[in-house]
């Protein structure tokens, strides 16, 4: 890699699949991979602290480049220091670059060869971005890997908009890389293409040939189906080099068993807000009714700080809407993910992982967007 202070190893590869742990090392620290970052949209793992975020075991968090950008701006998170100061994570961070959001959340949406002009989901105002400033965002709030800003389109789609996008995307990433001045932040592409496997074939090859420090596969949870998804990661992957890691929005064990090194979900928090905890036995659905005078933890061998609690407790906390509830939930789903590649990464290593996901999807099922 040509970004100082970074390092990408493969240490293990599974046998039976294309599963690999590794380590990837940053400017603030390294994160062993398989890995999971918790997602800290506003520049927080919503309802926790740093400290709790640490405890559960995560090593690499997520903020959002088009929240932040828009509130409270890039120059106040430089001004008070960049992203690991103002949010007191002292561990690597990973910001995106407002492609997804540009697709899902900004209103009238209108893409040109320049650049993307939205309507701010917040006030309404007219924003723009382009990739030179996506990249100039990122470099103002110093996170220590940024995303290209890729187009993104809904699926399904037509064939000439996915190519469209697809080639727009490929420009972008050029001139996202021309525009990047920071050499301790590394940037990270995005593979794009639909459902197209020579078309994502192309853009992962074309992306390898301008020779990024790590890759993405985009374009992924826009309403295709889990088997859709598999076909993308099944073509994509095996186009894009060994020697960078991989990154992926949502799904785990199914990505992991095809090279993905990388993951954040918002699930494991949203659910955790929302009374629904995860456990090796399958969900938790702690408002219903027998789970009021349940005396067991959620999880009996589980670290976390809602575990010295019964699950009778937990519900209460939650009928009673108490902000303690949503808080200690998050933290043992933040917790149960980071034991889950935590376990991943030692099945890789022994050439176990083709059974230990087997065995855990039956379980859990894909643990995805
Ligand atoms: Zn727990």
């Amino acid at each position: 890699m040509h970004c100082a202070g970074f390092a990408f190893h493969v240490v293990a590869q599974d046998p039976a699949s294309a599963a690999r742990c590794g380590t990837f090392h940053t400017p603030h620290g390294a994160v062993d991979l398989p890995a999971f970052m918790p997602v800290g949209t506003q520049a927080t793992v919503k309802g926790l602290t740093v400290d709790q975020v640490r405890a559960s075991g995560a090593q690499m968090i997520l903020a959002n480049t088009y929240h932040l950008a828009l509130r409270p701006g890039e120059a106040v998170v430089r001004s008070l220091g960049g992203l690991h100061a103002f949010c007191g994570w002292d561990g690597p961070i990973l910001t995106d670059s407002g492609g997804f959001q540009l697709f899902s959340l900004a209103r009238n949406t209108s893409i040109t060869e320049e650049k993307a002009v939205f309507r701010s989901h917040i006030d309404g105002n007219l924003l723009e971005l382009s990739p030179e400033r996506a990249v100039a965002i990122q470099e103002a709030l110093a996170s220590d890997v940024a995303m290209v800003l890729d187009h993104v389109v809904a699926l399904p789609a037509e064939p000439a908009v996915v190519r469209d996008a697809t080639q727009r995307t490929l420009r972008w990433a050029r001139r996202s890389q021309q525009a990047q001045t920071r050499s301790d932040q590394a940037l990270f592409a995005i593979v794009q293409g639909g459902l197209d496997p020579e078309l994502r074939v192309e853009c992962a090859r074309r992306l390898t040939e301008m020779d990024f420090p790590g890759y993405a596969i985009g374009g992924l949870s826009v309403g295709e189906t889990p088997a859709e998804m598999y076909r993308v990661l099944d073509v994509t992957v095996p186009a894009l080099p060994e020697d960078r890691p991989r990154y992926l929005m949502g799904d785990l064990l199914e990505a992991i068993r095809r090279g993905v090194d990388l993951f954040d979900c918002v699930l494991p928090t949203r659910n955790g807000r929302n009374a629904l905890a995860f456990t090796a036995a399958g969900p938790i659905r702690l408002r219903n009714v027998r789970y009021a005078d349940d005396p067991r933890p959620l999880e009996a061998d589980c670290p976390c700080a809602a575990c010295r609690h019964a699950r009778g407790y937990l519900r209460h906390l939650f009928l009673a809407g108490e902000m303690l509830g949503p808080i200690l939930v998050s933290l043992h789903n933040l917790t149960f993910y980071q034991r889950l590649l935590s376990a991943a990464r030692g099945a890789i290593a022994n050439g176990e992982y083709t059974a230990f996901a087997d065995e855990k999807l039956r379980c859990l099922g894909s643990l995805g967007t």
